[in-house]
């Protein structure tokens, strides 16, 4: 939040309107409440329960409505002392640092969100924040009502059963980095599981039920509030060993691996739900339950890539454990073209040199086609040496210099590789290279509490548009090469695009390939040579004053974004896109995130969620929900 942006106002004004100001100045006053010694015997305990079973009774008929706060019908007092009676006292009123400043930007309590907010461990560490605050004419961060702080899956059985008997509106929250703002909402009930962040390493893991099927292997249970850092650091930096996550270290690891999942090494390694050998997860009904390829194996399937608060909420997740190689290493380098056309020979020149040398499984992260003409490469290698990956870089490097008034490189560029080890050891980074690393600065902070630097700017932000089209691995042929050179440079006449190469995995090992075919990820990465991705975004909270997010601004962007990935669309018409990067407005979502999966998902939701307990905006079956899950828009399927 609180980047820039002098305040449009528009239809985005929608900070604190009276009824939700209303909401919380009682909830505010019902805090003394919390004091054990005042939670007594109420008769609208038996006057919910009755109601409740009215309700269920009535099944999820069209018009059927979730409960809000205002209704004369939300839970008593003694129902929220029960629940937190049952959840160890791990239920608390959800606070939101952001009213401060809504009230004053000049308060203590605001000036002290304004210096927190850009740390990523902060925002992680409030029940009431999102990584990202809003997207402009899309949704804006808003806190639940009450959270339930899970310690195990029996905290978290506990709040599903309470919001299904209940009828209230349920959520789930793992890191907060949802861009499609699904782990938060206003009138709601919290599941965190913030403070569940336990990891161990297990020599010989063997599914349950699946003894005699699947040979053990070396694996690593993570529970669900834990994020990438804290994995790799187990893993890895620990460990020795390699598991499949995200790039970004602050992703939660249940909210990646149920998106599919791709980090900077996936070319390689296939998608972190692809790694999935078992989750333990708590149903619509209550039940706690152990999914794998051998029990319950249709949520199973549905968990590996389906999308995440949906189908159950993950309290613990098993990943397959991976060598690491000797070595990883990065290609970063900058050339900025003196003419547009110079620029289209130097987009020529590195899509063909991409495919004949970095089309493989070695190579991963982007390339940023800008607007103005550059081409910022930020690749990263597997297992090869720094003479072995500038070897390869040799050609067009040398290409590149041979045009002095063509192309210049800016900065210095970076060509080489480190002992993979050492990737995510904050303390060995610190002494062997220059800050890769930002790192939470607040006493008492664990020293491994640190961020890419290249990450920082999607912290507290507000975004503008998000899209993103798989590009098929044809288009790499000699024959498409023109056209796609000619698509990209059109596309970033409006907007600049990067092509995320590990984020598709053609070119990558078969059986990796095969892995991610057994996902519910839309099948058509398994083809694709990248993910082209366009966004922009600005800082601010709406309603904050001399922080308001730039909606006119934020509209332009938006239509710029769409109009450059019309331009990739022209060639590829069915590109679909990722769910966790992609357009909030994203059209026929059902077939672009999951393509020819949506149907057997659809089934899986129905059987395991049969009245809709777990909604996310433009999740699977949230088609049957209003705009923000409270009410049923059509009669259920049976
Ligand atoms: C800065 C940044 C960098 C990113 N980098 C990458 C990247 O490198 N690769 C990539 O693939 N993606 C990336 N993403 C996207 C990210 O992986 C997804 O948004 C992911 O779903 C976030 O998970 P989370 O737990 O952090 O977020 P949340 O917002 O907490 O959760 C995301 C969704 O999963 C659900 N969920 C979370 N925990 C659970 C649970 N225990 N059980 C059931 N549902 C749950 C939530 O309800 C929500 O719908 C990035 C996002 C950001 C903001």
């Amino acid at each position: 939040m609180v980047d820039d942006a002098a305040g449009s106002g528009g239809k985005i004004h929608s900070a604190m309107d009276r009824r939700t100001f209303l909401r919380r100045s009682g909830l505010a006053a019902l805090s003394p409440l919390w004091a054990r010694e005042l939670w007594g015997a109420d008769k609208s305990l038996i006057r919910d329960a009755e109601t409740a079973d009215q309700r269920n009774a009535a099944g999820v008929r069209t018009g059927f409505r979730r409960r809000r706060p205002s209704d004369a019908d939300w839970p008593s007092q003694a129902s929220w002392k029960r629940l937190n009676e049952e959840v160890d006292g791990n239920l608390v009123p959800v606070n939101f640092p952001i009213e401060a400043c809504l009230k004053d930007t000049a308060s203590t309590a605001c000036q002290n969100l304004m210096r927190n907010v850009h740390n990523p461990y902060y925002i992680a560490d409030q029940p009431g924040l999102t990584q990202t605050l809003g997207w402009v004419d899309a949704w804006v961060s808003k806190p639940s009502v009450y959270a339930v702080a899970a310690r195990n899956a029996h905290h978290i059985a506990a709040a599903v059963n309470f919001a299904r008997e209940n009828d209230l509106r349920l959520v789930v929250k793992g890191g907060g980095h949802s861009y499609q703002g699904t782990s938060n909402a206003e009138d709601s009930l919290l599941v965190w599981t913030r403070p569940m962040h336990d990891i161990t390493i297990n020599e010989a893991f063997v599914p349950r039920g699946c003894k005699g099927e699947q040979v053990p292997q070396r694996a690593v249970t993570i529970e669900a509030g834990a994020i990438w850092m804290q994995a790799y650091d187990a893993v890895t930096t620990k460990g020795g060993a390699y598991v499949q996550g995200g790039g970004c270290t602050t992703v939660g690891v249940a909210g990646l691996v149920q998106s599919g999942g791709f980090g900077s090494f996936s070319k390689h390694y296939g998608t972190a739900a692809a790694g999935l050998l078992e989750a333990e997860v708590v149903t619509a009904d209550g039940n706690v339950r152990i999914v794998n390829a051998c029990t319950n194996s249709d949520l199973f399937w549905a968990l590996k890539g389906g999308g995440g608060g949906t189908f159950g909420a993950v309290s613990k997740v098993t990943l397959r454990l991976r060598e690491l190689p000797e070595f990883w290493g990065a290609a970063i380098v900058r050339v900025r073209a003196a003419s547009d056309d110079a620029f289209r020979r130097l987009l020529h020149y590195f899509v063909a040199f991409y495919g004949e040398h970095l089309f493989n499984d070695r190579w991963g992260e982007h390339a940023r086609i800008t607007s103005d003409n550059v081409l910022d490469l930020l690749m990263v290698c597997h297992d090869l040496s720094t003479e072995e990956a500038r070897k390869i870089w040799q050609p067009f490097l040398a290409w590149v210099a041979r045009s002095p008034g063509a192309y210049t490189i800016e900065g210095q560029p970076i060509l080489g590789s480190m002992p993979a080890r050492h990737w995510w050891d904050v303390e060995w980074r610190q002494q062997n290279h220059q800050a890769v690393f930002d790192l939470d600065q607040r006493p008492g902070a664990s020293s491994n509490n640190a961020w890419w630097t290249g990450d920082a700017g999607q912290v507290a932000w507000f975004l503008y548009g998000y899209e993103s089209l798989w590009m098929p691995a044809s288009l790499l042929k000699l024959d498409s090469q023109k056209r796609l050179v000619q698509a990209l440079f059109a596309g970033s006449r409006h907007k600049d695009i990067e092509l995320h190469f590990n984020k598709g995995l053609a070119g990558g090992p078969r059986e990796e390939i095969q892995a991610t075919r057994n996902t519910a990820t839309n099948p058509i990465v398994l083809s694709a040579f990248a993910l082209a991705i366009v966004g922009d975004a600005g800082g601010g909270y709406p309603g904050v004053r001399g922080h308001e997010p730039d909606v006119a601004a934020g509209r332009k962007a938006r239509q710029e974004i769409h109009k450059c990935v019309n331009e990739l669309r022209a060639l590829v018409p069915n590109g679909g896109a990722y769910i966790s990067e992609s357009d909030f407005f994203q059209e026929d979502w059902q077939h672009a995130y999951w393509g020819s999966n949506y149907t057997r998902l659809a089934g899986v939701k129905k059987k395991y969620d049969p009245t809709g307990l777990f909604f996310v905006h433009n999740g699977v079956g949230s088609d049957e929900w209003s705009d923000d899950g409270f009410v049923r828009r059509a009669r259920t399927r049976k």
